[in-house]
């Protein structure tokens, strides 16, 4: 299911272009337009959900699928520590309402985040 007006469902569409670096049957990870580390890829769910929760209530076994897909992305671009974060709501950051698993690597975080 995709909704016409989300941006994270047209680039699962390819209808906008993204650079892409995993893709399986359920999950499209493609990397970050601004990114915040030398790794910032967004793992997002084929199927359009508005954030990680109600995904997770929707189908448990995607968002699980998510994190696997993350670790993947991590492995490819040669990293071993990394952040996975789900900003959900405005106040938490979130501006695109298609659940997506930002995964950052390839530096050093510091918590508590901003
Ligand atoms: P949020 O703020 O947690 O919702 O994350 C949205 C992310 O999408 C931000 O980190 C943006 O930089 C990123 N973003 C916005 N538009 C695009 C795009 O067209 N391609 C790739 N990433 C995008």
């Amino acid at each position: 299911m995709s909704e016409p007006d989300c941006l994270f469902c047209k680039i699962v569409a390819g209808e906008i272009p993204a650079e892409v670096v995993v893709e399986t049957d359920r999950a499209v990870a493609f990397r970050d337009i601004e990114p915040q580390a030398p790794t910032h890829v967004l793992v997002v769910p084929r199927d359009h959900h508005r954030d990680a929760a109600t995904l997770a209530t929707a189908d448990p076994a995607v968002a699980a699928h998510l994190v696997e897909v993350a670790a993947q992305v991590v492995r490819q671009d040669g990293h071993e520590d990394y952040r996975l974060v789900f900003n959900t709501g405005p106040d938490a950051g979130q501006t695109v309402f298609h659940a997506h698993l930002h995964v950052l690597a390839g530096r050093s975080f510091t918590w508590p985040p901003g």
